[in-house]
């Protein structure tokens, strides 16, 4: 017996991974897209497709717009969970993934380590917050391992140099 095309699709998704998303297994494209793995593609019989909108076209059943992307609510390029897939143009993407960025960003009032993202220990790098104390602490650390290994520098330059008698 022939097996449908849909049956052949969902054979290559692992729907138990440890995260809700579910992982295609089969073929990729585009290897230097994000993570490494590329987006899932899929032969349906007669073309190659994006194997987030066949996922897509087997919930809904309705064809995926065709000038339209599969953007995904996980971020997770891999994963063909229908739930976790939406139509969006690349803006729209584009604008989704600023909006969760600054969202994240914002909602950390501390570093790692528990100091305060506020007043003068805030270092905006970008679109990055660091916290002054950690670089501080990051500086010393490196300063010290460098010191240990024969090298100085005064304050204001910018290069390393091998203490004299340890010429
Ligand atoms: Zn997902
Ligand atoms: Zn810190």
């Amino acid at each position: 017996m022939k097996i449908s095309a849909e049956e052949r699709f969902w054979h290559k998704v692992n729907r138990d991974g440890p995260s809700e998303c579910w992982t295609w297994m089969g073929s990729t494209s585009g290897k230097n897209y994000k993570n490494g793995n590329g987006y899932g593609v899929f032969w349906d019989g007669k073309k190659i497709r994006k194997a987030t909108h066949v996922a897509w076209e087997l919930e809904y059943k309705q064809e995926f717009p065709i000038d339209k992307m599969a953007c995904h609510h996980c971020d997770n390029p891999i994963c063909v969970r229908p739930s976790h897939i939406y139509v969006g143009d690349g803006f729209t993407n584009a604008q989704d993934r600023l909006r969760r960025g600054r969202h994240e960003h914002a909602n950390k009032t501390h570093c790692l380590r528990g100091h305060p993202f506020s007043g003068d220990n805030l270092v905006v790098q970008g679109t990055r917050r660091r916290c002054r104390i950690c670089l501080r602490i990051r500086d010393a650390n490196h300063t010290k391992r460098m010191n240990e290994k024969g090298y100085w520098k005064s304050g204001q330059s910018k290069g390393w140099r091998l203490r004299k008698d340890m010429q």
